[in-house]
């Protein structure tokens, strides 16, 4: 007893800032998502045909080449890198966006008779597309708190689903209740049922055993519900995209709120994911007690 008080203390506080002050994901954090110089960019062909999930695409057409980098499927494996020197893999895990449309990046470039690219005509947006902490989002934690109560009436409750994941996923998920990440530090719980959560938050490429369970309890949720498809399978199907046993990213069957992209997205990205969540409930009028669940 003693001896486990004297390691506590001398532990000290071992929560992160995140998202009160910069932070930095762990030592132990392996990749993140890959960077381009799309305007210096000679060749994309070479990453193109070592993606495993089609993340990374060329299509040509009367001289031009379109490239695209669809974050919502890639699995941050670092293959691409491997294949072309002038890819590189970066540290950058935060990568919640509200619209799908947002983690695609496409470049159009004209091509030099031999078949490389000869220069960069259009760029449709990069990472500045994606979402970053908003005036709500980077409040203390005091001030989201308050903000979950203003719009929620009461703390933040999370519903977790596990529509087919291979539970990388949810090994993640059990690190934002740990110490380090402390979710409930900005009342934000996890519940059993559906009927008492606020929000889901869904793993996997649903596969079509789980599409009517995911879309009951979608159904079973409260309204306000906020959805929050986590991982490149919530986003897009990941690495196994639609096929007999598997419908799909989470928007196939119940309409999602924010993407969390990741294969799989650590605690960090999670919270950024469920935080920026949280900015796009819509302030709602006082409630009478009536309509107070
Ligand atoms: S990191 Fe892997 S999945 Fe992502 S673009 Fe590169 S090769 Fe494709």
């Amino acid at each position: 007893m003693f001896e486990i008080l004297r390691k506590s203390l001398a532990t000290g506080i071992v929560t992160k800032p995140f998202p009160l002050g910069p932070d930095s994901p762990g030592s132990s954090f392996g990749r993140g998502r890959p960077q381009m110089d799309f305007a210096n960019w000679k060749d994309a062909r070479p990453g193109a045909e070592a993606c495993p999930t089609g993340a990374l695409a060329v299509t040509e057409s009367q001289g031009r080449r379109t490239v695209t980098l669809d974050l919502g499927k890639c699995t941050f494996c670092g293959l691409c890198a491997e294949a072309d020197s002038s890819i590189t893999m970066t540290r950058i895990c935060e990568l919640a966006a509200r619209r799908r449309q947002d983690l695609i990046t496409t470049a159009v470039y004209e091509l030099n008779p031999g078949g490389t690219q000869n220069r960069l005509l259009e760029l449709t947006p990069d990472v500045g597309a994606l979402v970053t902490l908003g005036p709500k989002t980077e409040a203390p934690c005091a001030e989201l708190r308050s903000a979950i109560h203003r719009v929620l009436r009461r703390s933040l409750h999370i519903r977790h689903v596990d529509a087919g994941s291979c539970n990388g996923c949810e090994v993640e998920i059990v690190g934002l209740n740990s110490p380090v990440y402390d979710i409930e530090r900005f009342g934000i719980h996890f519940v059993a049922s559906p009927r008492h959560a606020d929000m889901l938050l869904v793993t996997g490429p649903v596969s079509r055993n789980m599409e009517l369970a995911l879309r009951k309890t979608y159904e079973a949720t409260p309204e306000p519900r906020l959805v929050v498809a986590v991982g490149a399978c919530g986003c897009s199907g990941g690495i196994f995209g639609e096929n007999y046993a598997t419908v799909g990213s989470v928007d196939k069957v119940i309409p999602v709120d924010v993407y969390v992209p990741g294969c799989p997205p650590n605690p960090q990205a999670l919270l950024r994911g469920i935080l920026t969540a949280i900015g796009k409930i819509p302030d709602r009028p006082p409630v009478s007690r009536r309509d107070s669940r």
